[in-house]
């Protein structure tokens, strides 16, 4: 099964809005017409998203939000919906990042009622999935990923468009890569997960990205693994020419 390889760039919290301009001109520039092969995006801050949108509209660069909530509206300080974030021109956003489970106590429940809401609002869902250094070494990736996977999915009676990002969190931003065979291997794990519920023509269709520590060096063996469908790219997508290598590997 041939699928398109898509890369994302989540630029995390940083960069002004004007950086972020910046940055998305330096993208375009860089990557040239190198990516018709595949789907390219990138996910600025919320203050960014408007305005990085004015400077990608002319290219085929598609942008994500990093984060939305559960409801379209309400008395919840500091939050954005995803009705907002589609009104602001995004057409994906990055759910249950290991960085807000972590660090801001997003549960599989929290993490399904936001993918719920943003598939119900006509955003796509980049979801994302994966194990600490510890849940590795106590030897169970494969049920923390089944959980996730299944969690974040729960009630949801069909998947579309959806990507699942596997982020194993020893991975991320450390310069510890997966290696191809250990990415492939879980890779292979969430697509038999997405036969189980969603059957296997819902599963061959799936994109999986990998996300980790990809870099110019490592990511053309990750993505010539068959399970491996693209990247989701922290550090190396906030450097035009390194973010713009690895999208050619996935092209
Ligand atoms: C990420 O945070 O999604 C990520 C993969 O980060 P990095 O590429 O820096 O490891």
């Amino acid at each position: 099964m041939k699928r398109r390889n898509i890369v994302a760039g989540n630029w995390k919290m940083n960069l002004t809005v004007a950086e972020s301009k910046e940055l998305a001109s330096a993208v375009l520039a860089e990557i040239g017409e190198g990516f018709s092969g595949c789907e390219v995006g990138v996910a600025p801050t919320f203050v960014a998203l408007s305005e990085t949108g004015k400077v990608i509209e002319s290219g085929s660069l598609f942008l994500a939000a990093q984060n939305c909530h559960f409801e379209n509206d309400g008395a919840y300080t500091g939050e954005i919906s995803a009705r907002m974030l589609l009104a602001a021109g995004c057409s994906y956003v990055i759910i249950g990042h290991s960085e807000r489970r972590q660090f801001f106590g997003e549960t599989d429940v929290i993490v399904n009622r936001k993918v719920r809401k943003a598939l119900q609002e006509g955003l796509n869902v980049i979801l994302c999935v994966g194990e600490t250094l510890e849940e590795r070494e106590g030897g169970i990736t494969g049920d923390v990923v089944t959980r996730q996977v299944k969690g974040g999915l729960d009630g949801i009676a069909g998947i579309g468009e959806l990507v699942i990002a596997y982020e194993p969190v020893w991975a991320i931003g450390t310069g510890k890569t997966a290696t191809s065979e250990q990415a492939q291997e879980v890779h292979a794990l969430i697509r038999r997960t997405v036969a189980e519920l969603y059957g296997t023509e819902a599963a061959d269709c799936l994109r999986i990205q990998y996300g980790g520590s990809v870099k110019p060096s490592n990511a053309a063996e990750l993505f010539a693994m068959p399970d491996i469908d693209g990247g989701l790219i922290g550090g190396a997508s906030l450097n035009a020419a390194d973010f713009a290598a690895i999208v050619r590997a996935a092209c």
